[in-house]
């Protein structure tokens, strides 16, 4: 088998690295890739929406199968171009994609076939949006409807917040189109947990429970990032809250979307809430998540690779699935500056230390520049710890941090802490 993994983040990364443990995958490439990926694939500088490009470069290498890591490319229907040019390709197509690709689509979703969600009005008007607001109480969500790199969502803690977070969206289309409709939604307090799952049409193989945290700062100060870190397993949620969210949610929303003609296949991730009142859903990804994945895919026994061969055939239903019970917890190393601007170019030293400790180092914004590896991109490492459980893992995470240097980097300190608290 030869396989072209479509991105080039620490997510893309892993799975290039689970998809190279099956004996039957014979060789990986990947688009755009990254210094860490080059390692382990083949990388074509092609970017993830020049389509064209790499169905060609795919036929050039003779691929197989085609895995797509990111939610843009799936949003504008790279699945369909891939089939349409005749080459198998894993994740959903643009109208299942649509699941993450419009919230709205994704809430009206919920609301049809009941299936837990914060309260919710939609609107494409910002008079009538700014009239709904002022008659609710804080705190309050607003959200662009469309892809807006993760930065499209506001948690107003007053309704003045609130309301800026409007005008900047609708007003001042700081997302561009992704901000002409809104959702404005009910605040949920409580615990947020992830869970990822193979779906394919009503079949439904969740994988073990992750915690991001989204904030750059410790305690969850600071502005949203892509994520600083994540853990699995979470030994502090009880399996009943986690069997609730996958019966209750994810494998209603899959047969939602088999019900509306929009079968899934991929990986569908639930971003959820454990509120007083039961698990919730916040958002619903089309993709596996960045990092979650690089704490998820190592505990994989199973070969990724066999997994998504089952999707493929039809057969996942009936796939014997084994998962480690080994804790792992990821630390970003992100740059300075990260979320808002960065500097690039910063050499970066003490990989192979971190490895020889045993940790993963997944290569997220990297790049090769004259034989020296160079940070390229806001969130640059994501390095794993594996241990007995989360304390043992947490402190091999830090030790191989503590071995990584390059100027100005930052991360959390306080991953995973929840688990142990
Ligand atoms: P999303 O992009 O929809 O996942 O939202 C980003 C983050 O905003 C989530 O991970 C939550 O921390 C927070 N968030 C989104 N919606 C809500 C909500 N209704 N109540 C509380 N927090 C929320």
């Amino acid at each position: 088998m030869r396989i072209l993994v479509i991105g080039g983040g620490g997510r893309e990364h892993a799975i290039v690295w689970a998809l190279q443990k099956s004996e039957r995958v014979k060789e990986v490439f990947c688009a755009p890739g990254n210094a860490g990926i080059a390692q382990l694939a083949e990388c074509a500088p092609i970017k993830v929406n020049q389509f064209d490009e790499l169905i060609a470069y795919a036929q050039n290498k003779q691929v197989d199968l085609v895995f797509v890591g990111p939610d843009d490319p799936l949003a504008a229907g790279i699945v369909d171009a891939f089939e349409a040019a005749g080459i198998p390709t894993y994740g959903p197509r643009k109208n299942a994609a649509e699941i993450e690709g419009s919230k709205i689509f994704m809430k009206n979703l919920l609301r049809k076939y009941n299936i837990p969600t914060a309260k919710y009005e939609t609107f494409t008007d910002f008079e009538t949006a700014l009239a709904y607001l002022r008659q609710q109480e804080a705190p309050i969500v607003v959200k662009s409807d469309g892809l807006a790199a993760g930065k499209g969502v506001t948690v107003a803690a007053t309704l003045e917040e609130a309301e800026e977070a409007l005008r900047s969206m609708m007003l001042d289309k700081v997302f561009g189109n992704s901000g002409n409709s809104v959702v404005i939604e009910e605040f949920l307090a409580g615990e947020e947990m992830s869970i990822l799952a193979f779906v394919d049409g009503e079949t439904v193989r969740a994988m073990s429970p992750a915690q991001d945290h989204k904030q750059v700062f410790d305690n969850d100060k600071g502005p949203n990032t892509g994520g600083m870190g994540t853990y699995s397993p979470l030994p502090h949620i009880e399996q009943s809250i986690i069997d609730d969210a996958i019966e209750n949610i994810i494998k209603p929303t899959a047969k939602a979307m088999v019900s509306e003609g929009r079968p899934f296949r991929g990986v569908l991730f639930a971003g959820l809430m454990m509120t007083k009142n039961g698990v919730k859903t916040i958002e619903f990804n089309a993709r596996m998540g960045d990092p979650e994945t690089q704490v998820v895919l190592p505990r994989l026994k199973t070969p990724l690779f066999d997994i998504v061969e089952a999707s493929m055939n039809g057969t996942l239903a009936d796939l014997p699935i084994e998962w480690s019970d080994e804790a792992h917890v990821c630390v970003v190393m992100a740059s300075e500056g990260y979320p808002a601007s960065y500097p690039t170019g910063r050499a970066i030293e003490g990989i192979a230390a971190a490895e020889a400790q045993g940790a993963l180092v997944f290569h997220a914004g990297t790049a090769t520049k004259d034989g020296q590896l160079v940070t390229s991109g806001g969130r640059v490492l994501g390095v794993v710890g594996r241990g007995r459980d989360i304390a043992e893992a947490r402190t091999r995470a830090y030790e191989a941090v503590s071995v990584i240097n390059f100027e100005g980097a930052h991360s959390r300190t306080d991953i995973a802490m929840k688990a142990l608290r």
